[in-house]
């Protein structure tokens, strides 16, 4: 049986949802692709770069043709992103339900500068913040708590202390 199934998800396009019910802390999946160097990645067009998740502090994985390509950002997510040894899984961050739909916090993996790469956010959730960009673009307390709750890879907090 599938586990997740791509719909509509109103004013953000497609979006994933999950076909049964999560505990926290679960891997639901794992995010699959082709390494990309940032070389490369800023080679590309802006259609093509908007299928890269980045994993390292130079290294971003190709999302086409995979379905987690098609799990959006949200400011209040369900999930977020680990990352070890340059594979992402996507793991619950609270109880979900059968039709639920997943998200996470696209900034969590991600060390560009507004400048580099933004976002509009239409999540439409409470602490929505209408446009997402990197890590170090979050509120102070929202990057503490990520920083706390170990969810920020190791090469976001070294970007971190860079800056
Ligand atoms: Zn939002």
């Amino acid at each position: 049986m599938n586990s997740f199934e791509i719909r509509n998800a109103e004013k953000k396009g497609r979006g994933v949802f999950s076909l049964v019910h999560w505990d926290t802390n679960q891997v639901i999946l794992k995010f699959n692709g082709k390494l990309i160097t940032k070389q490369s990645m800023l080679e590309m067009t802006a259609e093509q770069s908007a299928l890269l998740l980045q994993i390292d502090s130079e290294i971003y994985l190709d999302l086409s043709g995979d379905m987690s390509l098609f799990i959006n950002h949200s400011c209040n997510p369900n999930t977020t992103i680990k990352i070890i040894a340059k594979n992402a899984f996507l793991i619950s961050t609270r109880a979900i339900k059968p039709n639920e739909e997943l998200s996470y916090d696209y900034s969590v993996s991600c060390t560009e500068s507004p400048e580099e790469w933004k976002m509009d956010c239409r999540c439409g959730e409470w602490n929505c913040r209408k446009v997402i960009s990197g890590f170090a673009s979050l509120d102070q307390k929202v990057r503490e708590l990520y920083l706390k709750s170990n969810i920020a890879p190791n090469y976001v907090k070294k970007n971190l202390e860079v800056k």
